[in-house]
């Protein structure tokens, strides 16, 4: 297996190299105000890795975002969350930009969109016009820049993704920004992995001093060690001309003088993204929020980020040898910050082991699990799990204290309660609801099939059948019923729910549908009268709004315009 998986990282750095040079100059920037990054591309993020750049707009919204180059838009996808309005612009050489979190769109573009969500009577909408449908010139304006969807706050979010769609490091091309500061190490972490292996006397994970020296490298005490061991790292990078945190661009390791690993964020897969989770100790993550890159890799992790691997990333050290490991951290303009780990091999005299809690119910990863007890099931498919783990499960009435959430997901893991004991009027009402902090209840998404009411999850913790009986609640924001408002461009207004969430909404005006964006983050439905659907003087609108669960709220009021 250990041979197996060396073949293959050296197979895939060949691979990798054999592509084709990424064409430099070819693509511009995005915006017409200068580049400067609040987020970069492979950037560890929540059980996903970064697929762009995320570039700042001055803190607020509505500035120009531009083709990057010649093409055309081959997709539009807007949703609530996610990417939020997002343009995909198809380029002749093969490659795609695409550009989320948008505000709106050019007006050929945005009368194209809304046609479409007008036929379809809904706001969230994906598109995938034709070739000779919306054609764009390089450094023609497509959109303005907004904050829509999962952004937490105005910004613009580009790729540039290859043609098997999967999104490439902007830098590689060009789209770049001035960086004369060396990545800065946080917290170096070193893992006795063996059965027997020890660091200074203990089995455990373990944070070590970081002495700084005048060259701006570190070096730590040498480190009496045996057996398999490994490193892992907490490092951020900064850009000239903002003072935020970002992503780090590649990190090299080796031993004696030998490179034994080597990762960069060059190119990832959107199938593999959700793997970060192997990527980082996510137990150390979940509890102190700091990911520290594990400088080794385990089993099940088949993460393309890594271009040379040896040994998968351990050290095994043997008793009276001396090894120095050398860790190299490097930003994309070429800074570098070192790290020198001086390393004594001895055998300990006695070890502090590693405490692993053993309960009944051990999960392999590469087999599915099941379990039952008191009118609760959980059933995890192979593959959920990336390691062997033995599961905290207890199994309580309604609820389920289901394992901790310093354990990862990887695909959703399904979890049923027998409901034979509810009446149908109740359970109309029922759904599954994840406890969060101090017990909140959100919404699972629920299934009732017979007697049994089942959620698929993708995080341990508590969950538990809640009910909700209480319909969303609507609220006018900019106008009263019976008011003029000929002066108001939009017509808004509040929704929330307060147990379910909001599932769907649907707007009339005198009858007819009208549109109406939803905003998640300021609980808002907004119509823009330039559509021009709104065209009588009298005009009765109607909003109903539906909560998961299926309580509906109607509102209605009456509004003049001329
Ligand atoms: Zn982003």
């Amino acid at each position: 297996m250990k041979h197996f998986l060396i073949l293959f990282f050296t197979l895939f750095a060949l691979i990798v190299k054999a592509q084709a040079p990424v064409p430099v100059d070819y693509f511009t920037s995005p915006l017409d105000v200068g580049l400067v990054l609040s987020g970069t591309f492979g950037e560890l993020r929540s059980n996903h890795f970064h697929s762009g750049l995320d570039i700042k707009t001055q803190q607020r919204e509505g500035l120009n975002v531009l083709s990057s180059a010649q093409g055309y838009v081959s997709r539009i996808n807007i949703q609530h969350y996610g990417y939020g309005k997002a343009l995909y612009i198809q380029h002749p050489n093969g490659y795609t930009t695409v550009y989320g979190h948008l505000k709106k769109f050019s007006p050929e573009i945005e009368a194209y969109i809304k046609k479409q969500q007008y036929a379809k009577e809904s706001y969230e909408i994906e598109l995938f016009p034709t070739a000779s449908e919306l054609k764009v010139e390089k450094g023609e304006l497509v959109a303005l820049s907004g904050n829509t969807g999962g952004s937490g706050g105005p910004h613009l979010h580009f790729e540039i993704r290859d043609g098997q769609q999967r999104p490439m490091n902007p830098k590689l091309f060009g789209v770049n920004v001035k960086d004369s500061q060396a990545p800065t190490i946080n917290s170096l972490f070193v893992y006795p992995l063996g059965e027997d292996a020890h660091v200074n006397g203990s089995a455990q994970r373990q944070r070590i001093r970081l002495t700084p020296l005048n060259d701006g490298s570190f070096k730590t005490e040498e480190l009496n060690a045996c057996g398999n061991i490994a490193f892992g790292i907490s490092a951020v990078d900064k850009q000239d001309g903002a003072s935020n945190n970002n992503g780090i661009y590649k990190i090299e390791a080796n031993l004696n003088g030998d490179t034994v690993f080597e990762m960069n964020m060059d190119r990832f897969s959107f199938n593999e993204t959700r793997h970060l989770n192997q990527l980082i100790d996510y137990e150390y993550f979940s509890s102190n929020k700091t990911r520290i890159t594990k400088l080794f890799v385990e089993p099940n992790n088949p993460l393309s980020v890594y271009n040379k691997v040896i040994d998968q990333g351990v050290i095994n050290v043997e008793d009276s040898l001396t090894y120095l490991y050398n860790i190299k951290v490097i930003d994309f303009a070429g800074n570098q910050r070192i790290i020198r780990i001086p390393i004594k091999g001895k055998r300990p005299d006695n070890v502090t082991p590693r405490n692993i809690s053993k309960t009944d119910y051990f999960a392999q990863a590469n087999q599915a699990f099941s379990a039952e007890e008191n009118g609760i099931d959980v059933y995890i498919p192979k593959g959920s799990l990336y390691q062997d783990t033995y599961l905290d499960i207890k199994f309580m009435g309604d609820t389920i204290d289901f394992h901790k959430d310093d354990t990862p997901i990887h695909t959703n893991i399904t979890v049923g309660f027998d409901v034979s004991k509810y009446k149908p009027e109740e359970l109309e009402k029922m759904f599954i609801a994840q406890l969060g902090y101090k017990n909140r209840p959100s919404y699972s998404n629920t299934y009732l099939k017979g007697n049994r009411m089942t959620t698929g999850i993708r995080t341990f913790g508590k969950y538990t059948l809640a009910s909700d009986t209480k319909p969303p609640s609507i609220s006018p924001l900019n106008f009263k019923s019976g008011q003029w408002i000929s002066g108001n461009s939009e017509l808004k207004l509040r929704i929330s729910d307060d147990l379910s969430g909001i599932k769907s909404y649907r707007a009339t005006v005198n009858g007819k549908f009208i549109l109406m964006e939803y905003e998640y983050k300021n609980n808002t439905l907004t119509h823009d009268f330039n559509d021009g659907v709104v065209t009588e003087t009298e005009n009765n609108l109607k909003v109903v709004v539906t909560d998961n669960v299926g309580n509906s709220q109607t509102f209605e009021a009456t509004f003049f315009r001329k």
